[in-house]
This record gives C-alpha cells, structure tokens and sequence, in this order.
C-alpha cells in the first residue's frame, strides 16, 4: 500500500450545525464577502442562518448573489471585483456546486488582479482568501475538494483548475438546506454524487482510502433508489444523500473523476443538460466500456448498489432521469473529440479513444 491522503478542510454535518458551531466563522476573518446563486440560499434559510452568526459576532459582510448554473469567468470576475470594493478578508460560498466553485475562483481572484481564464495556468502569486463552504444541493461535494469548475467559451467547454489552496478551512453540511430542492435537481445532484464514487473508485489514482470511502458512500447511495422514485424525501433520506455527496467529494478529491464527467462537460455546454443529470445517461455505458479493464471492481460497484448487472443500473438510472432526444451525428461527432482533451480522461481504468467515446454516447439516451 502507497497513497497519500490530504484533506485539511474542517466538516461540520448535521441539523444546525452553522447555530452550533459559531466560532468557527470567526478563525478566518472579519469582513467576508458572501457567494450566492440568486434564489437558492434565500430559499433554503441558509443565507439568514449565516447572517444571524455574522451579526451575533460584529461581522460587516457583503452579499454577492449573482452566481449562474455553470459559472462564467465575467461572473467570477465580478465577484473578485466585489470582493476588493469590500475590503474583504475571507468568502463564504452557499450554494450548489456553482456557487461554492465560483467562491474558490472568487477567493482568488480577490487577490490577484489577473482575467479569470488565467486560473487554468494554476499561476497565481497572493495565497487565495480563506473560504468557507455550505452545501444547498447533496451533490457536488464541492465542498470539501480543490477543485473549481467554470465554463470556458473559448474552448467550448467547462474546465476545471485545482489547488490545494482552494479547499474551504471549513464545510457546514446541514440536509435541512437541501429541503427546498425540486424532485428533479435532487435526482440531478444525487446522481452526480454517485457518479463521483463510481469514478473516483474505478480512477487509475484511486487508493485504498478513497476505495474505502467510495464504496461505503455508493452503499449508502443504494438505499436510496426508492426515496428518490418518490415525490419527496424525509429529512433522514435528504441526510443520507449529504452524505453520500460528501463522501463522493472527499473521493474524488484524492482521485479525480473520468471519461464520464469528461464527456459529460460536452452534453452541459451545448446542450445545457445538468451536470450530474449528463453523468447520469452516460454511466452506465462507460461502465460497459471500462468493465473488461475492471471486471473486479465493477462486481463490486454493482453489488454495493445492490444491482445484478449494468443492464438493470441502466434501466434503473433511466426510470429517474427520463429520456433524453437522441444525439445528432454533429454531436457524436464534436462532443468525443472536445473530451479527448479533458485531463481526467486519463483517470479512466481503459483510456478510450473517439470512436469508442462515440459508442458510448451513442448508447446513451
Ligand atoms: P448548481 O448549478 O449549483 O445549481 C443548480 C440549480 O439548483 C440552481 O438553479 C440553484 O439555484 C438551485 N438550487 C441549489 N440549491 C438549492 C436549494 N437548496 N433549493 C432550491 N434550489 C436550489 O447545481 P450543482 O449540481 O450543485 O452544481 C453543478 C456545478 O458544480 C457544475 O458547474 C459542476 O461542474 C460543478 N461540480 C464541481 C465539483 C467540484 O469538486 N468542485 C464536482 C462536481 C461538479 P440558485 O441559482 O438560486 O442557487
Ligand atoms: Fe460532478
């Protein structure tokens, strides 16, 4: 056994955790700025829960909430240039993945005066500011990784930058927030944490840690099939999914994700399919494809699931997600070649090339 293990952000789970843990907004600084979407954090009570903290410690923050699905550089440009008219000195990002991924961008930006497609050059000199995270979809996981996705329309994609300086000092993880999420974004994002133990468990860079936390999170995950079937969860289920989202996260923090999440940038940014809904149609063909490099571990991703085979995991994932219209030969066309050139398509057990990201593609819908 050979791995490192590096995870230095500090996680609070559970009801009222933000309420019970005051103090621990007031170790990074004192005029944070706050990174939002534009509804959800409002909705959630999430938003109120964290202003109630920041006043009860004399804090004087200010609330940037203009964070789309999918962030772009103008925005997280924006938010940098926010974050300097306040003087601020620490971001707290609440939200879905996008928002908690364009805090971390923001963080940076703050500091350093540079046009946001130079974060991919991983070449910024000021320490980013401190950032604090609270998850409102179960989901990303972003809250515990160094990664921060935004889209690129330059390369007619969505990229991803990492730095151990991105992880958040600290993650609120309360399934209270995630109650206002509609039927369809919870299957979305549960869907996109599932992918993200799948992936992280069958990565080239997986490690007996991470393969202890992937299997445990995709085991959690298998009880949940029904729940999610179902017009709304309870709060124990919404607790599970949580979770299962921060499991998946602290896996592919160690791991990163594969062809699946490769090839599904493509189905987001053309054809604006949800990221963890575009994982979703595309997992179960990938896994057809990897299975003669991995027979072992697919065996046992699907006996974790509870799932005799690939077959019924499809038919499974297809009676959540719906149908999707089929691809036109320009996509199957476009969309391979734009995920060669994604740098976790070299996680993948079995690296596939054009033809075979095809097959897969064309499988999927
Ligand atoms: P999202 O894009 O953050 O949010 C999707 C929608 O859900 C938004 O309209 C948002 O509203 C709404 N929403 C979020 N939480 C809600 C709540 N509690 N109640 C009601 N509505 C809510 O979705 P996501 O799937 O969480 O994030 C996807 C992004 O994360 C993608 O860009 C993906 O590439 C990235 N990602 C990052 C990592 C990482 O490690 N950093 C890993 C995987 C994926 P508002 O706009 O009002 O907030
Ligand atoms: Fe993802």
């Amino acid at each position: 056994m050979n791995f490192t293990y590096h995870l230095p952000t500090k996680i609070f789970f559970g009801s009222t955790c933000i309420a019970d843990n005051i103090v621990e907004f007031s170790f990074w600084g004192m005029r944070p700025l706050i990174v939002t979407g534009r509804s959800s954090a409002k909705t959630s009570g999430a938003l109120a829960d964290v202003e109630t903290v920041l006043k009860q410690l004399g804090m004087e923050w200010s609330l940037f909430d203009r964070i789309e699905e999918n962030p772009s550089f103008a925005t997280v440009e924006d938010g940098g240039a926010a974050a300097r008219a306040h003087d601020a000195d620490m971001i707290i990002g609440i939200g879905g993945g996008s928002a908690l991924d364009a805090a971390k961008a923001i963080a940076v930006l703050a500091v350093n005066e540079i046009p946001a497609r130079k974060l991919f050059d991983g070449n910024f000199p000021a320490q980013p500011l401190p950032v604090i995270a609270i998850p409102l979809t179960a989901g990303t996981g972003s809250e515990v990784t160094q990664y921060s996705i935004l889209t690129d329309t330059e390369r007619q994609t969505k990229r991803s930058f990492a730095s151990r300086a991105l992880f958040p000092k600290a993650a609120f993880l309360d399934a209270r927030y995630t109650q206002s999420l509609s039927r369809t974004i919870t299957i979305n994002t549960a869907i996109d944490a599932l992918s993200h133990a799948v992936e992280g468990y069958l990565s080239r860079r997986s490690t007996a840690m991470s393969d202890h936390l992937a299997i445990d999170a995709i085991r959690h995950f298998s009880g949940m099939f029904n729940a999610l079937g179902r017009d709304s969860l309870t709060l124990a289920e919404r607790e599970e999914l949580l979770y299962v989202s921060l499991l998946g996260g602290m896996v592919i923090a160690q791991t990163g994700t594969t062809m699946i999440h490769s090839l599904g940038y493509s189905l987001t940014y053309f054809r604006h399919i949800p990221h963890g809904r575009a994982n979703g149609l595309l997992l179960a063909e990938a896994l057809r494809f990897m299975q003669p490099a991995a027979p072992g571990k697919i065996a046992s991703v699907l006996a974790a699931l509870e799932i005799p085979d690939i077959d019924t995991l499809k038919k499974t994932l297809s009676s959540l997600l719906g149908p999707e219209q089929p691809w036109t030969r320009e996509e199957l066309h476009t969309f391979p070649e734009i995920a060669l050139q994604a740098a976790n398509i070299a996680n993948t057990p079995r690296i596939p090339d054009q033809n075979d990201l095809k097959t897969i593609l064309a499988a999927s819908c």
